[in-house]
């Protein structure tokens, strides 16, 4: 396909995007950016999605896309669980113990990458957004750190994005871990750190310049685009804590729409 122009930038020819609050909010999906991804369907321009959220398998994410209407393969899709499991495999030997705070396809894919999820005194705690967390894995997870474990956190939103308003995340559950031990660092493995999207560039397999990464936060989506050396877009939209950043988008959109300002196969970028 001949690639898309706009009026700012130089061709796009690969696209990679966050999926919470750009894709869908919750479980409602946002109808400009299916009819957008959709078009970029159509006219085979190549696409791939990270996300922070560590809730959901890569198939099980294609299978939420592909019903609100996004057509998507688990290929496309790179979250923090692979991101997770990755650094343990590079960090940790197999059969390591590890106490992991999350939901069940994070514990099964730690579980799958050889560690035990079960053994008391963990070395690595990996904690992850779930919606169960309660008292006893708070406790476990601090005693674990002040026995001096490593900490890996999913991702650092405070916040996430839902149909009704904002849930708090994994910053939250972190925060409280180094409240009680300050000497603790996390390692971050999602956004901003920019592995995920390095994963997502060499599946796309696109230059970098001709490559653009869409978000709607500054501090995950458009500090971790620029980190990667990918033009940034932001999708603008209510998120509370973009104002708290001095991370600076290529390009600022209302609606992913505005990327389609370039007819079908055009290669002329309208005037
Ligand atoms: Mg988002």
């Amino acid at each position: 396909m001949q690639a898309l122009k706009t009026r700012e930038f130089p061709p796009i020819r690969g696209i990679i995007s966050d999926l919470d609050g750009v894709a869908y909010r919750g479980d409602t999906a946002i109808p400009s950016s299916v009819r957008a991804f959709r078009t970029w369907h159509e006219q085979g321009m190549p696409y791939a999605f990270v996300t922070n959220n560590s809730t959901k398998s890569a198939a099980q994410f294609a299978a939420k896309l592909t019903g609100i209407g996004i057509p998507a393969e688990p290929e496309q899709v790179f979250n923090t669980i692979s991101a997770a499991t990755a650094l343990l495999a590079r960090r940790w030997p197999q059969g390591t113990p590890v106490f992991a705070i999350g939901e069940q396809p994070l514990l099964a894919a730690i579980e799958a990458a050889g560690y035990d999820l079960n053994a008391a005194d963990p070395e690595v705690v990996v904690l992850g957004f779930d919606s169960t967390l309660d008292y006893a894995k708070l406790r476990t997870a601090i005693r674990a750190a002040l026995a001096g474990a490593t900490i890996i956190a999913t991702n650092p939103d405070v916040l996430t994005p839902v149909h009704d308003g904002y849930d708090p995340c994994v910053g939250v559950l972190t925060a409280a871990v180094i409240a009680a031990v300050p000497s603790v660092t996390p390692t971050v493995v999602g956004k901003p750190h920019p592995f995920l999207i390095e994963q997502a560039l060499e599946y796309l397999g696109t230059a970098k310049h001709e490559t653009i990464m869409i978000g709607d936060q500054l501090a995950t989506d458009i500090a971790a685009g620029n980190a990667a050396g990918l033009r940034s877009i932001l999708l603008a939209s209510d998120v509370p804590f973009n104002l708290a950043t001095d991370v600076i988008p290529h390009r600022v959109i209302s609606t992913l729409l505005d990327l389609l300002d370039a007819a079908p196969g055009s290669a002329v970028p309208p005037s």
